[in-house]
This record gives structure tokens, sequence and C-alpha cells, in this order.
């Protein structure tokens, strides 16, 4: 496996993002990002900025053509699944044709320069919806739910289509992860920037949804190393990126709520009906068993450490 001289990222802006360019700059890859006029611009010093919008076809191809990058890691996205009900349209767009358009894009530049592409798409459980059974793995039917995972999907089964025209096309089927650079709007970071804030005198009380919802929460920047061996491995394949252990919206509150001393914390959480879900998968856990056997995969950070990772990163802030 030898590093490649030039990567071409989407989505720099983002959680992953940030982490996948400090990584790559760190192995002295060139990065190319392209981000959109509202993107905040990478914490990496050293990224090739390029201004534009995924959505905009033709000057994207011509971009990538230019750049001619050797991987190409696809995360631009509507990222929440919460968004993506009130803008289906625009979800459909980003997350589902603009990553065809760059599957085309990556194919047309590796019949040019005749030299093999490595693209990855970051695709996500959510194309499993409501599964009947878990752990999901990657023969689970698809099935989605919401605008975000059927937009995810339709990406998804055209990274298979381009695979088959001998493109190097990976599907990361990533389950939630998490950092302190998660925003605010998802379930984990709303949590431990909240338990902070009452710590500290900022804030009385935490309102949430669903509390039994269950989720396989992971620490990002293993999900980017999985992104990263994928790209680089002998083979493409679809991967599950998951740590296979699933944990309740309650008991990740438990968790923040310990990591700061507080065991009862009944009367500091409210729940209310305005963060409930129309439809939301309750239980997505992932077997990320072919990531281990053909990746060497395997996640470094479990459930009590995340957790407590992201509450003191929030109590610093
Ligand atoms: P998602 O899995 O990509 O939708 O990630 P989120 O972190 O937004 O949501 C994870 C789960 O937490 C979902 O099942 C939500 O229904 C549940 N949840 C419960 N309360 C809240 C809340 O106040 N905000 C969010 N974002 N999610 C919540």
């Amino acid at each position: 496996m030898t590093a490649a001289t030039r990567a071409f990222v989407t989505g720099i802006g983002g959680q992953d993002g940030s982490y996948l360019a400090e990584r790559l700059l760190d192995e002295g890859v060139e990065v190319h990002a392209l981000a959109h006029a509202a993107e905040p611009l990478p914490r990496a010093p050293g990224v090739v900025l390029h201004r534009g919008d995924l959505t905009h076809v033709h000057e994207v191809r011509a971009l990538l053509l230019d750049v001619a990058p050797d991987e190409i890691y696809n995360l631009a996205a509507v990222s929440s699944v919460a968004r993506s009900w009130s803008e289906p349209e625009l979800t459909a767009q980003v997350n589902g044709a603009a990553a065809v358009a760059l599957l085309e894009s990556a194919l047309q530049l590796q019949e040019k320069t005749g030299k093999s592409v490595r693209f990855v798409q970051a695709s996500s459980a959510e194309i499993f919806g409501e599964p009947a059974s878990s752990p999901q793995d990657e023969s689970t039917p698809i099935r989605p739910v919401n605008p975000y995972g059927a937009a995810k999907a339709y990406a998804h089964l055209m990274v298979d289509v381009y695979r088959h025209r001998d493109l190097h096309a990976v599907g990361a089927i990533l389950y939630n992860h998490e950092s302190p650079r998660r925003p605010a709007g998802f379930v984990t970071r709303k949590i431990t920037s909240t338990v902070a804030a009452i710590v500290q005198g900022r804030a009385a009380s935490l309102t949430l949804g669903n509390l039994d919802a269950r989720r396989d929460w992971g620490w990002a920047p293993d999900y980017v190393d999985a992104l990263v061996r994928a790209a680089r491995a002998e083979h493409a394949h679809d991967y599950v990126v998951a740590t296979g252990v699933g944990h309740s919206v309650r008991e990740f509150v438990d968790a923040a709520f310990r990591r700061v001393g507080i065991t009862d914390w009944g009367s500091l959480v409210t729940t209310d009906p305005e963060f409930v879900r129309p439809v939301d998968p309750t239980d997505l856990t992932g077997d990320a068993t072919r990531a281990r056997e053909l990746l060497g995969w395997a996640p470094t950070v479990g459930f009590d450490e995340l957790v407590g990772r992201m509450v003191d990163a929030d109590l610093d802030r």
C-alpha cells in the first residue's frame, strides 16, 4: 500500500472532512477540497481549497479532471436526517444525484489518464431504514425510511454500478460517529454540550425527544481511518463501519451525567414531542466483520470513553 499523492475531498467543512484532511496531510498527501460558499474553512492549513457547488455537475467535473486526484472521498451531504424532512429535494440533489455525477467524473478521469482512481462514498446506516434484525451487515436489505436515507441509498446503489465498470468504488456504510466536532444538532453533542452547560450553571435542564432510540455510536477519527483503508485496499467492496454495540439515547445521557458525577439526573431531563421524529429507526447496530477481516480495521474508542471525551471537550470550551 503506497500513499497516494493527491486526494480530492468533498465535505471538508464537516466533522469527518476535518479529520480526514488532517490525516491525509500528515501522510504527505496533497489534499484538494471542494467547498461551497457558506462552508466553514478547513481547520487543516495546507488544504488546496476550491470554491464550488457539488450540484454544479459540469464545473465539478472540469475541476476533477484538472486536479486528477488518485483518491476521491465524497463526504459532502445534507448531513442530518432531521433537515432532510424539511428539504427533501435538496437532499436528493446533494446526497443522491451529485454523488452519482462525481462517480461518473471519476470514471471519466480514470479513462482519460489510464491510472486507477479510488472513490470512497460516505454511505450511511440510514439506507437500512427500520431493519428487521440487528446487527446489520453488507447484505441487509436496503429499505430507507426518510429522505436522507433514500438519497444515500441511491448513491450507494450507484457505487456498485460503477464498481462493475471497473472503478475502485467503495460504499462505506457508516454508523453514527461522533466527536467534539459534531454539531449540536445531533443528539450526542446536544447532550454533552447541555450537560456541560448545566454543570457550569449556564443551563437548567436538557430537553430531548425519543430516549429509547438506539444507535451504534463510534469515534469519528476511527471511521475516517476505515475510509482511507478502503480506498487503498487491493479490491473495492462495500463495508459496514460500526462498533457492533448499540446504546440508547437514555444510556448516552446517563454516561454524560456520570462523567460529571451526577447519577440522579431524572429531574434534569425532560422530553418534548418537538424532538420526536415522524419515522425513526429504533435500533441501528452494525456488524463490521468484513472491515475487520479485509481492512484490518477495528474501533479504538469504546462508548464510555467516547462520551467522556465529548463531555470533557465541552467543559473546556
Ligand atoms: P441520526 O441517527 O443521524 O438521526 O443522528 P441524531 O444524533 O440526530 O439522532 C440519533 C437519535 O437520537 C434519533 O433516533 C433521534 O430520534 C434521537 N433523539 C432523541 N432526542 C433527540 C434530540 O433532541 N435531538 C436529536 N437530534 N435526536 C434526538
